[in-house]
């Protein structure tokens, strides 16, 4: 153990290089010009939302400003403009993700939207009663219910795939509960409550060899390292904006093409139609087909900043920056009494959870607010992982690019003041 305090350890590591100019970065964010109860803002909890650059606020300001119409419908000057854009964001995102083709681009609300779309549209439409699906023990909720509804409603079979200690992925008990029933695995790229980067090509090549098809939920991924759908060989793969500095409300939805095609529609309405009579009515081709009713069309277009920002700053320097800040942070808490750490997998990304012995996580949140530190306290949606480690719930402070060392240094300055109360 060691005997320190946390504050020495943290000062340790003063004077390395840093791989982002987090100054500049933090320029970008209008947030971080405002104090917090007095104190700098010491934002660490972009795991449940991240701050929004100049430029996505911009892009949605001049939207309303000066290109707003309705889209794919008017056929005058502004409503050209308004659909140029959005369509434009789906180009964008498409090549993010290194789809072959933005027609597998579906915008959704978000995550969530996105896998209740997938069980409802193709799991309700392909998947039999007594067809196994697959998921993790550390997923988020927005993972677990939409195909817990699916059993209740098919009668599907609903199996975990447990986590070690670590809260890592044993891949060969993975490959155990594979089988010929195996007709579908959703699963996490990075677990929200534990920050665990989970090895999704070796899991959608173990899936695929059993004939079943792969989800993977980037949410806690696209903002932090770079995805690519095709090295990946993903069925389908869900995000969500407000994750990666874009807007609330918009999220994205990548399927491959002839999945999309076989899929019938999850909702009805305008804009997904080719033709209606009251005796039948066909269908658009995906996208479209899944994009029932008015978009949300400055959030499209927000999200397309997002992703032109984030590529600009470049995903391969917020990685290596955000491992950095995050090796920091973890060794600042780890080998101490009075501090567990919630996920120690070697390999992880932006999440640190951890419990102060003997102070409720909720308590450790209102006393880092005191000082400007915006910290998440609960269950993160992740409520079987919070039992799987035997706690209730977390204090998690999670990373953007915009955090650095300083930040995880007032954390843990705020966290000896929390332990000085609670002594
Ligand atoms: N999946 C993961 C891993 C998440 O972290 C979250 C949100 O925290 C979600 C899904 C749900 O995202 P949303 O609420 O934006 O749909």
């Amino acid at each position: 153990m060691k005997e320190n305090s946390i504050r020495e350890t943290s000062l340790e590591h003063a004077g390395r290089n840093p791989v982002l100019d987090v100054d500049s970065v933090r320029k970008d964010f209008p947030i971080f010009t405002q104090a917090v109860r007095g104190e700098r803002l010491v934002f660490l909890d972009s795991a449940a939302s991240a701050q929004k650059p100049l430029q996505v606020i911009q892009s949605i300001s001049e939207c309303y400003e000066s290109q707003y119409a309705n889209v794919h419908r008017g056929v005058y000057w502004l409503s050209e403009k308004a659909t140029e854009a959005f369509d434009a964001s789906r180009e964008k995102i498409g090549a993010f993700l290194n789809s072959p083709s933005s027609s597998e681009i579906v915008f959704v609300r978000g995550a969530t939207e996105g896998i209740n779309l997938v069980a409802s549209s193709y799991g309700g439409t392909f998947l039999q009663p007594g067809d196994e699906v697959v998921i993790s023990h550390m997923e988020h909720h927005s993972n677990i219910v939409p195909w817990q509804i699916l059993r209740d409603q098919k009668g599907i079979v609903l199996k975990v795939a447990p986590i070690r200690d670590d809260g890592s992925i044993d891949l060969e008990v993975f490959g155990n509960i594979l089988s010929s029933k195996t007709k579908f695995v959703s699963i996490t790229h990075v677990a929200n409550a534990l920050g665990t980067v989970v090895p999704v090509k070796e899991i959608c090549d173990m899936a695929h060899s059993a004939g079943a098809r792969v989800l993977i939920d980037g949410c806690q991924a696209v903002p932090h390292c770079e995805v690519d759908v095709q090295k990946l060989g993903c069925d389908f793969y869900v995000f969500s904006g407000h994750k990666l500095y874009g807007p609330s409300g918009i999220g994205v939805l990548y399927a491959k093409e002839e999945l999309l095609h076989q899929m019938p529609p999850y909702q009805g309405g305008g804009d997904m139609i080719e033709s209606v009579t009251f005796e039948r009515t066909s269908y658009a081709d995906p996208p479209q087909r899944f994009e029932a009713g008015t978009p949300n069309i400055s959030g499209a277009i927000g999200l397309g900043a997002a992703v032109d920002y984030v590529r600009s700053i470049g995903l391969d320097k917020i990685a290596a920056h955000e491992a950095d800040v995050l090796g920091y942070a973890t060794e600042c808490l780890s080998g101490r009494n009075d501090i567990r750490i919630i996920g120690t997998a070697a390999n992880k990304a932006s999440v640190l959870s951890f419990m102060i012995e003997g102070v409720h996580p909720h308590d450790v949140g209102t006393i880092l607010d005191q000082e400007g530190i915006a910290v998440r306290t609960g269950h993160h949606c992740a409520q079987p992982v919070m039992d799987r480690f035997g706690v209730p719930s977390t204090t998690r402070a999670s990373l953007g690019m915009y955090n650095g060392r300083d930040d995880i240094d007032a954390l843990i300055g705020g966290l000896e003041r929390v332990k000085e109360l609670f002594n």
